[in-house]
Protein backbone atom coordinates (compact mmCIF):
# COMPACT_ATOMS: atom_id res chain seq x y z
CA UNK A 1 0.00 0.00 0.00
CA UNK A 2 1.09 3.50 -1.05
CA UNK A 3 2.43 5.50 2.57
CA UNK A 4 0.81 8.68 1.12
CA UNK A 5 -2.47 9.09 2.68
CA UNK A 6 -6.08 10.26 0.97
CA UNK A 7 -6.61 13.83 0.89
CA UNK A 8 -10.33 15.01 1.59
CA UNK A 9 -11.33 18.35 1.09
CA UNK A 10 -14.61 18.88 3.16
CA UNK A 11 -15.78 17.10 6.41
CA UNK A 12 -19.45 17.51 5.79
CA UNK A 13 -21.66 14.00 6.02
CA UNK A 14 -19.73 12.89 2.77
CA UNK A 15 -16.48 13.74 3.02
CA UNK A 16 -16.62 12.44 6.66
CA UNK A 17 -18.06 9.54 5.34
CA UNK A 18 -15.53 8.62 2.85
CA UNK A 19 -12.96 8.83 4.76
CA UNK A 20 -14.47 6.37 7.46
CA UNK A 21 -14.81 4.13 4.64
CA UNK A 22 -11.25 4.23 3.78
CA UNK A 23 -10.29 3.99 6.94
CA UNK A 24 -12.52 0.76 7.88
CA UNK A 25 -10.08 -0.77 4.65
CA UNK A 26 -6.61 0.47 6.58
CA UNK A 27 -6.31 3.23 4.25
CA UNK A 28 -4.70 6.34 5.90
CA UNK A 29 -6.87 9.31 5.48
CA UNK A 30 -6.68 12.86 6.61
CA UNK A 31 -10.13 15.10 6.07
CA UNK A 32 -9.86 19.09 6.29
CA UNK A 33 -12.95 20.89 7.05
CA UNK A 34 -12.75 24.93 6.67
CA UNK A 35 -15.40 25.70 9.34
CA UNK A 36 -14.85 24.99 13.17
CA UNK A 37 -17.72 23.25 14.04
CA UNK A 38 -20.36 21.00 12.17
CA UNK A 39 -22.92 22.84 10.13
CA UNK A 40 -25.89 22.05 12.64
CA UNK A 41 -28.33 24.61 9.54
CA UNK A 42 -31.39 22.12 8.53
CA UNK A 43 -30.54 20.42 5.51
CA UNK A 44 -31.02 16.78 4.71
CA UNK A 45 -33.21 14.55 6.94
CA UNK A 46 -34.61 11.86 4.75
CA UNK A 47 -32.54 8.55 4.88
CA UNK A 48 -33.69 6.01 2.31
CA UNK A 49 -33.58 2.36 2.16
CA UNK A 50 -30.42 1.59 -0.01
CA UNK A 51 -28.32 4.05 2.50
CA UNK A 52 -29.72 2.50 5.10
CA UNK A 53 -28.12 -0.74 4.49
CA UNK A 54 -24.80 1.09 3.35
CA UNK A 55 -24.83 2.78 7.22
CA UNK A 56 -24.86 -1.16 8.53
CA UNK A 57 -21.46 -1.34 6.76
CA UNK A 58 -20.22 1.53 8.48
CA UNK A 59 -21.72 0.22 11.89
CA UNK A 60 -23.63 3.77 11.94
CA UNK A 61 -27.09 2.18 11.25
CA UNK A 62 -28.33 1.58 15.15
CA UNK A 63 -27.58 5.34 16.16
CA UNK A 64 -28.87 6.69 13.08
CA UNK A 65 -32.43 4.67 13.61
CA UNK A 66 -31.95 5.51 17.56
CA UNK A 67 -31.42 9.03 16.78
CA UNK A 68 -33.79 9.57 13.67
CA UNK A 69 -37.42 8.98 13.10
CA UNK A 70 -39.26 5.68 11.26
CA UNK A 71 -41.34 6.90 8.50
CA UNK A 72 -43.02 4.09 6.09
CA UNK A 73 -45.32 6.30 4.09
CA UNK A 74 -45.61 9.75 2.52
CA UNK A 75 -48.17 11.79 0.94
CA UNK A 76 -48.49 13.91 -2.01
CA UNK A 77 -51.92 16.21 -1.35
CA UNK A 78 -54.17 18.69 -3.58
CA UNK A 79 -53.67 22.08 -1.79
CA UNK A 80 -57.00 23.41 -3.24
CA UNK A 81 -59.42 20.27 -2.24
CA UNK A 82 -57.43 19.10 0.89
CA UNK A 83 -57.64 15.71 -0.65
CA UNK A 84 -54.73 12.90 -0.98
CA UNK A 85 -53.63 12.40 -4.36
CA UNK A 86 -51.61 9.58 -3.86
CA UNK A 87 -50.10 8.18 -0.91
CA UNK A 88 -47.06 5.50 -0.96
CA UNK A 89 -46.16 3.07 1.52
CA UNK A 90 -41.99 1.63 1.68
CA UNK A 91 -43.80 -0.91 3.54
CA UNK A 92 -44.21 -2.62 -0.05
CA UNK A 93 -40.21 -3.02 -0.29
CA UNK A 94 -40.56 -5.34 2.62
CA UNK A 95 -39.16 -8.51 0.00
CA UNK A 96 -36.64 -5.70 -1.30
CA UNK A 97 -34.96 -4.55 1.45
CA UNK A 98 -34.16 -4.83 5.43
CA UNK A 99 -35.34 -1.50 5.61
CA UNK A 100 -38.72 -0.56 4.36
CA UNK A 101 -39.12 2.87 5.04
CA UNK A 102 -36.92 6.02 5.65
CA UNK A 103 -35.68 7.14 8.50
CA UNK A 104 -35.44 10.86 9.58
CA UNK A 105 -32.04 11.36 10.73
CA UNK A 106 -30.65 14.84 10.80
CA UNK A 107 -27.40 15.69 8.47
CA UNK A 108 -25.17 17.35 10.94
CA UNK A 109 -26.68 13.85 13.37
CA UNK A 110 -25.19 11.84 11.38
CA UNK A 111 -22.16 14.11 10.55
CA UNK A 112 -21.43 13.83 13.97
CA UNK A 113 -21.26 10.21 14.85
CA UNK A 114 -19.38 9.94 11.82
CA UNK A 115 -16.58 12.18 12.41
CA UNK A 116 -16.86 9.99 16.11
CA UNK A 117 -16.53 6.55 14.51
CA UNK A 118 -13.20 8.33 12.50
CA UNK A 119 -11.31 9.59 15.23
CA UNK A 120 -10.97 5.67 17.05
CA UNK A 121 -8.69 5.13 13.66
CA UNK A 122 -4.94 5.66 14.46
CA UNK A 123 -4.57 6.27 10.80
CA UNK A 124 -7.59 9.01 10.24
CA UNK A 125 -6.75 12.77 10.65
CA UNK A 126 -10.06 15.12 10.67
CA UNK A 127 -9.15 18.52 11.03
CA UNK A 128 -11.80 22.15 11.50
CA UNK A 129 -10.62 25.02 10.80
CA UNK A 130 -8.50 23.78 8.09
CA UNK A 131 -9.51 25.58 4.50
CA UNK A 132 -7.86 24.27 1.18
CA UNK A 133 -7.12 26.43 -1.01
CA UNK A 134 -4.79 25.33 -3.33
CA UNK A 135 -3.86 21.96 -5.55
CA UNK A 136 -1.12 20.85 -7.18
CA UNK A 137 -0.85 17.37 -9.01
CA UNK A 138 1.72 15.74 -9.66
CA UNK A 139 2.74 12.42 -11.59
CA UNK A 140 3.01 10.05 -8.56
CA UNK A 141 1.18 12.43 -5.82
CA UNK A 142 -1.47 15.94 -5.18
CA UNK A 143 -0.80 18.39 -2.49
CA UNK A 144 -3.06 20.67 -0.74
CA UNK A 145 -2.33 23.82 -0.02
CA UNK A 146 -4.07 24.52 3.50
CA UNK A 147 -5.20 27.34 5.59
CA UNK A 148 -4.78 26.74 9.44
CA UNK A 149 -5.22 29.15 12.32
CA UNK A 150 -1.40 28.07 12.74
CA UNK A 151 -0.71 29.76 8.98
CA UNK A 152 -0.22 28.11 5.38
CA UNK A 153 0.37 24.20 5.46
CA UNK A 154 1.18 21.78 2.87
CA UNK A 155 0.20 18.42 3.01
CA UNK A 156 0.71 15.45 0.34
CA UNK A 157 -1.34 12.50 -0.70
CA UNK A 158 -1.81 9.54 -3.11
CA UNK A 159 -5.16 10.77 -4.50
CA UNK A 160 -7.88 13.06 -3.21
CA UNK A 161 -11.70 13.47 -2.76
CA UNK A 162 -13.57 16.95 -3.36
CA UNK A 163 -16.13 16.75 -1.14
CA UNK A 164 -16.38 20.34 -0.06
CA UNK A 165 -19.98 20.88 -1.14
CA UNK A 166 -21.70 23.04 -3.81
CA UNK A 167 -19.07 25.94 -4.64
CA UNK A 168 -16.64 23.60 -4.20
CA UNK A 169 -13.30 25.08 -4.54
CA UNK A 170 -11.67 21.97 -5.10
CA UNK A 171 -14.19 21.65 -8.53
CA UNK A 172 -13.10 25.35 -9.22
CA UNK A 173 -9.22 24.59 -9.03
CA UNK A 174 -9.85 21.40 -11.42
CA UNK A 175 -11.59 23.72 -14.16
CA UNK A 176 -14.18 21.45 -14.31
CA UNK A 177 -17.94 23.19 -15.04
CA UNK A 178 -21.27 22.43 -12.72
CA UNK A 179 -23.09 22.19 -16.28
CA UNK A 180 -26.84 22.98 -15.51
CA UNK A 181 -29.19 25.90 -13.88
CA UNK A 182 -30.30 27.36 -10.87
CA UNK A 183 -34.12 27.90 -9.95
CA UNK A 184 -35.31 31.51 -10.07
CA UNK A 185 -36.81 31.26 -6.89
CA UNK A 186 -35.28 30.16 -3.49
CA UNK A 187 -36.54 27.46 -0.85
CA UNK A 188 -37.38 28.84 2.80
CA UNK A 189 -37.56 26.24 5.57
CA UNK A 190 -39.06 27.11 8.20
CA UNK A 191 -38.84 24.84 11.42
CA UNK A 192 -41.69 24.73 13.80
CA UNK A 193 -42.32 22.52 17.13
CA UNK A 194 -45.69 22.32 16.47
CA UNK A 195 -47.38 18.84 15.99
CA UNK A 196 -49.01 18.73 12.46
CA UNK A 197 -49.15 14.79 13.20
CA UNK A 198 -52.73 14.52 13.85
CA UNK A 199 -54.08 16.84 11.07
CA UNK A 200 -52.29 14.66 8.17
CA UNK A 201 -53.09 10.72 9.47
CA UNK A 202 -49.84 10.42 11.31
CA UNK A 203 -48.45 11.11 8.11
CA UNK A 204 -44.27 12.97 8.43
CA UNK A 205 -43.15 13.14 5.24
CA UNK A 206 -46.32 15.53 3.21
CA UNK A 207 -45.85 16.97 -0.04
CA UNK A 208 -48.92 20.05 -0.89
CA UNK A 209 -48.86 20.44 -4.82
CA UNK A 210 -50.58 23.65 -5.61
CA UNK A 211 -50.25 25.85 -8.79
CA UNK A 212 -49.55 29.27 -6.88
CA UNK A 213 -47.65 27.72 -4.11
CA UNK A 214 -46.69 24.55 -3.33
CA UNK A 215 -45.32 23.19 0.07
CA UNK A 216 -43.53 20.25 1.46
CA UNK A 217 -43.33 19.61 5.69
CA UNK A 218 -41.61 16.75 7.66
CA UNK A 219 -41.07 15.89 10.73
CA UNK A 220 -37.69 15.49 12.38
CA UNK A 221 -36.61 13.87 15.69
CA UNK A 222 -34.74 17.48 16.82
CA UNK A 223 -31.88 17.39 19.23
CA UNK A 224 -33.75 16.21 22.36
CA UNK A 225 -35.98 14.12 20.28
CA UNK A 226 -39.10 15.79 21.19
CA UNK A 227 -39.42 16.08 17.40
CA UNK A 228 -39.96 19.66 14.91
CA UNK A 229 -41.82 20.31 11.55
CA UNK A 230 -40.08 21.70 8.83
CA UNK A 231 -42.03 23.46 6.40
CA UNK A 232 -40.68 24.12 3.00
CA UNK A 233 -41.98 26.86 0.71
CA UNK A 234 -40.41 28.01 -2.78
CA UNK A 235 -40.09 32.02 -2.48
CA UNK A 236 -41.60 34.80 -4.63
CA UNK A 237 -38.16 35.28 -7.44
CA UNK A 238 -37.48 38.71 -6.38
CA UNK A 239 -38.65 38.30 -2.43
CA UNK A 240 -35.59 39.40 -0.22
CA UNK A 241 -34.35 37.75 2.65
CA UNK A 242 -35.38 40.10 5.01
CA UNK A 243 -38.78 39.77 3.12
CA UNK A 244 -38.99 35.93 3.78
CA UNK A 245 -37.64 36.04 7.64
CA UNK A 246 -39.76 38.91 8.56
CA UNK A 247 -42.25 37.60 11.74
CA UNK A 248 -45.41 38.58 10.33
CA UNK A 249 -44.84 37.64 6.53
CA UNK A 250 -43.65 34.10 8.00
CA UNK A 251 -46.95 33.60 10.00
CA UNK A 252 -49.07 34.99 7.57
CA UNK A 253 -47.34 32.15 4.61
CA UNK A 254 -47.88 29.23 7.89
CA UNK A 255 -51.51 30.87 8.41
CA UNK A 256 -52.22 31.00 4.54
CA UNK A 257 -51.08 27.51 3.71
CA UNK A 258 -52.20 25.51 7.52
CA UNK A 259 -54.80 27.77 9.05
CA UNK A 260 -55.03 27.27 13.09
CA UNK A 261 -55.76 29.78 15.96
CA UNK A 262 -53.08 31.38 17.31
CA UNK A 263 -49.69 32.05 16.10
CA UNK A 264 -46.43 29.21 15.11
CA UNK A 265 -43.96 28.88 17.09
CA UNK A 266 -40.86 29.35 14.63
CA UNK A 267 -37.43 28.09 15.92
CA UNK A 268 -35.44 28.48 12.83
CA UNK A 269 -35.50 30.13 9.10
CA UNK A 270 -33.52 28.99 6.46
CA UNK A 271 -32.98 30.45 2.72
CA UNK A 272 -30.93 28.45 0.35
CA UNK A 273 -30.57 28.65 -3.74
CA UNK A 274 -31.34 25.92 -5.42
CA UNK A 275 -29.41 24.13 -8.73
CA UNK A 276 -29.92 21.39 -10.90
CA UNK A 277 -26.26 21.08 -11.90
CA UNK A 278 -24.21 18.07 -12.66
CA UNK A 279 -20.09 18.13 -12.82
CA UNK A 280 -18.93 17.75 -16.53
CA UNK A 281 -16.18 14.99 -14.76
CA UNK A 282 -16.12 13.66 -11.14
CA UNK A 283 -12.43 12.95 -12.06
CA UNK A 284 -9.48 14.91 -12.88
CA UNK A 285 -6.04 13.09 -12.26
CA UNK A 286 -5.35 12.16 -8.47
CA UNK A 287 -8.25 14.18 -7.78
CA UNK A 288 -12.36 12.99 -7.38
CA UNK A 289 -15.35 14.91 -6.82
CA UNK A 290 -18.23 13.33 -4.23
CA UNK A 291 -21.23 14.85 -2.96
CA UNK A 292 -22.65 18.13 -3.75
CA UNK A 293 -19.31 19.48 -4.83
CA UNK A 294 -20.36 16.60 -7.87
CA UNK A 295 -24.08 17.49 -8.44
CA UNK A 296 -26.74 19.48 -6.39
CA UNK A 297 -30.59 19.36 -6.70
CA UNK A 298 -33.72 20.42 -5.18
CA UNK A 299 -34.39 18.99 -1.82
CA UNK A 300 -37.90 17.51 -3.12
CA UNK A 301 -37.71 13.53 -2.77
CA UNK A 302 -34.61 13.82 -0.54
CA UNK A 303 -31.88 12.28 -2.67
CA UNK A 304 -28.78 14.57 -3.06
CA UNK A 305 -27.24 13.69 0.17
CA UNK A 306 -28.25 10.10 -0.07
CA UNK A 307 -26.37 9.93 -3.40
CA UNK A 308 -23.76 11.45 -2.32
CA UNK A 309 -23.16 8.50 0.82
CA UNK A 310 -22.91 6.34 -2.79
CA UNK A 311 -20.58 8.40 -4.50
CA UNK A 312 -18.15 8.13 -1.02
CA UNK A 313 -18.71 4.81 -1.02
CA UNK A 314 -17.90 3.72 -4.41
CA UNK A 315 -14.98 5.87 -4.02
CA UNK A 316 -13.57 4.21 -0.97
CA UNK A 317 -13.98 0.73 -2.36
CA UNK A 318 -12.19 1.78 -5.52
CA UNK A 319 -9.37 3.75 -4.20
CA UNK A 320 -9.30 0.92 -1.20
CA UNK A 321 -8.62 -1.66 -3.95
CA UNK A 322 -5.88 0.76 -5.78
CA UNK A 323 -4.28 1.24 -2.61
CA UNK A 324 -4.03 -2.49 -1.64
CA UNK A 325 -2.71 -3.40 -5.33
CA UNK A 326 -5.94 -5.64 -6.05
CA UNK A 327 -6.68 -3.27 -8.68
CA UNK A 328 -5.23 -0.99 -11.56
CA UNK A 329 -5.15 3.04 -11.30
CA UNK A 330 -7.05 2.89 -14.44
CA UNK A 331 -9.85 1.12 -12.83
CA UNK A 332 -10.55 4.37 -10.45
CA UNK A 333 -12.35 5.49 -14.08
CA UNK A 334 -15.23 3.61 -13.46
CA UNK A 335 -15.98 6.10 -10.97
CA UNK A 336 -16.75 8.87 -13.23
CA UNK A 337 -17.94 6.44 -15.99
CA UNK A 338 -20.86 5.23 -13.44
CA UNK A 339 -22.00 8.17 -11.01
CA UNK A 340 -22.49 10.72 -13.44
CA UNK A 341 -25.07 9.42 -15.53
CA UNK A 342 -26.41 7.25 -12.70
CA UNK A 343 -26.80 10.52 -11.32
CA UNK A 344 -28.88 12.17 -14.00
CA UNK A 345 -30.79 9.20 -14.68
CA UNK A 346 -31.76 8.95 -10.49
CA UNK A 347 -31.21 12.31 -8.76
CA UNK A 348 -31.95 14.99 -11.58
CA UNK A 349 -34.67 13.41 -13.10
CA UNK A 350 -36.61 12.65 -9.98
CA UNK A 351 -36.02 15.93 -8.32
CA UNK A 352 -36.89 17.47 -11.02
CA UNK A 353 -39.80 15.99 -12.04
CA UNK A 354 -41.07 16.11 -8.18
CA UNK A 355 -41.21 20.13 -8.37
CA UNK A 356 -42.96 20.76 -11.72
CA UNK A 357 -45.68 17.81 -10.30
CA UNK A 358 -46.06 19.88 -7.18
CA UNK A 359 -45.72 23.49 -9.11
CA UNK A 360 -47.25 22.24 -12.18
CA UNK A 361 -50.17 25.23 -13.41
CA UNK A 362 -51.54 23.79 -16.41
CA UNK A 363 -55.23 22.32 -15.44
CA UNK A 364 -55.23 19.96 -18.29
CA UNK A 365 -51.38 18.44 -17.21
CA UNK A 366 -52.20 18.82 -13.37
CA UNK A 367 -55.52 16.25 -14.20
CA UNK A 368 -53.26 13.82 -16.04
CA UNK A 369 -50.30 14.00 -13.85
CA UNK A 370 -52.47 13.27 -10.50
CA UNK A 371 -54.02 10.72 -12.32
CA UNK A 372 -51.44 9.33 -13.19
CA UNK A 373 -50.03 9.49 -9.58
CA UNK A 374 -53.16 7.70 -8.34
CA UNK A 375 -53.04 4.87 -10.93
CA UNK A 376 -49.30 4.27 -9.67
CA UNK A 377 -50.05 4.21 -5.78
CA UNK A 378 -53.19 1.78 -6.83
CA UNK A 379 -51.51 -0.64 -8.79
CA UNK A 380 -49.14 -2.96 -6.34
CA UNK A 381 -46.37 -3.28 -8.95
CA UNK A 382 -46.33 -0.07 -10.35
CA UNK A 383 -46.50 1.24 -6.86
CA UNK A 384 -43.46 -1.08 -6.41
CA UNK A 385 -41.74 0.07 -9.22
CA UNK A 386 -41.83 4.20 -8.00
CA UNK A 387 -40.57 3.31 -4.56
CA UNK A 388 -37.41 1.23 -6.11
CA UNK A 389 -36.56 4.17 -7.86
CA UNK A 390 -37.46 6.98 -5.18
CA UNK A 391 -35.80 4.76 -2.67
CA UNK A 392 -32.17 4.80 -5.16
CA UNK A 393 -32.39 1.10 -4.71
CA UNK A 394 -33.07 0.69 -8.30
CA UNK A 395 -30.06 2.66 -9.26
CA UNK A 396 -28.02 0.87 -6.71
CA UNK A 397 -28.88 -2.50 -8.21
CA UNK A 398 -28.26 -0.74 -11.45
CA UNK A 399 -24.62 -0.24 -10.87
CA UNK A 400 -23.97 -4.16 -8.92
CA UNK A 401 -25.38 -5.19 -12.24
CA UNK A 402 -23.01 -2.94 -14.66
CA UNK A 403 -20.04 -4.97 -16.17
CA UNK A 404 -16.43 -3.13 -15.11
C1 LIG B 1 -33.40 22.34 2.62
C2 LIG B 1 -32.61 21.15 2.19
C3 LIG B 1 -33.10 19.88 2.47
C4 LIG B 1 -32.40 18.75 2.06
N1 LIG B 1 -32.92 17.52 2.33
C5 LIG B 1 -32.28 16.42 1.90
C6 LIG B 1 -32.77 15.13 2.24
O1 LIG B 1 -33.78 14.99 2.95
N2 LIG B 1 -32.09 14.03 1.80
C7 LIG B 1 -30.96 14.17 1.03
O2 LIG B 1 -30.41 13.13 0.61
N3 LIG B 1 -30.43 15.39 0.74
C8 LIG B 1 -31.06 16.51 1.16
N4 LIG B 1 -30.51 17.74 0.93
C9 LIG B 1 -29.19 17.84 0.28
C10 LIG B 1 -28.04 17.71 1.29
O3 LIG B 1 -28.16 18.69 2.30
C11 LIG B 1 -26.70 17.84 0.58
O4 LIG B 1 -26.71 16.97 -0.52
C12 LIG B 1 -25.54 17.48 1.53
O5 LIG B 1 -25.29 18.50 2.48
C13 LIG B 1 -24.25 17.24 0.74
O6 LIG B 1 -23.23 16.86 1.63
P1 LIG B 1 -21.72 17.19 1.24
O7 LIG B 1 -20.90 16.63 2.37
O8 LIG B 1 -21.44 16.77 -0.13
O9 LIG B 1 -21.64 18.78 1.21
P2 LIG B 1 -21.84 19.86 2.44
O10 LIG B 1 -22.81 19.32 3.38
O11 LIG B 1 -22.06 21.13 1.77
O12 LIG B 1 -20.41 19.80 3.12
C14 LIG B 1 -19.27 20.36 2.50
C15 LIG B 1 -18.26 20.69 3.59
O13 LIG B 1 -17.08 21.19 2.99
C16 LIG B 1 -16.60 22.31 3.73
N5 LIG B 1 -15.78 23.10 2.82
C17 LIG B 1 -16.19 23.93 1.82
N6 LIG B 1 -15.13 24.43 1.17
C18 LIG B 1 -14.01 23.92 1.75
C19 LIG B 1 -12.63 24.05 1.54
N7 LIG B 1 -12.14 24.83 0.55
N8 LIG B 1 -11.75 23.38 2.34
C20 LIG B 1 -12.22 22.57 3.33
N9 LIG B 1 -13.54 22.41 3.60
C21 LIG B 1 -14.42 23.07 2.81
C22 LIG B 1 -17.86 22.99 4.21
O14 LIG B 1 -17.59 23.79 5.36
C23 LIG B 1 -18.75 21.79 4.53
O15 LIG B 1 -18.60 21.35 5.86
C24 LIG B 1 -31.18 18.90 1.34
C25 LIG B 1 -30.67 20.17 1.08
C26 LIG B 1 -31.37 21.28 1.51
C27 LIG B 1 -30.81 22.65 1.23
Amino acid sequence: MSSLPILIAGGGPVGAIAALALARQGVPVQVFEAEDRVDDAPRAATTHAATLEMLVELGLIDEVVRRGLIAPKFSIWDRASGDVIAAFDFGLLKNDTRYPFVVQCEQHKLNKMTIERLRRFAHATYEFASRVRAIRQFDDRIEFEIDTPAGLRRVAGAYAIGADGGRSTVRKALDITFEGYTHPERFLVLTTPFDFAATYNGCLRNYFSDPDEWCALFKVAGDDGTGLWRVVFPTRADETEAAAFDDAAVQDRLQRFFPKRGAYPVVHRNLYRVHQRVAASFRKGRVFLAGDAAHVNNPLGGLGLNFGIHDALELAHLIGRVMRGEDVPDSLDFYDRFRRPLNIEYVQQQTIANKKRLEEKDPAVRAATNAALRATAADPAAHRAYLLRASLLESVRKRAGAVM
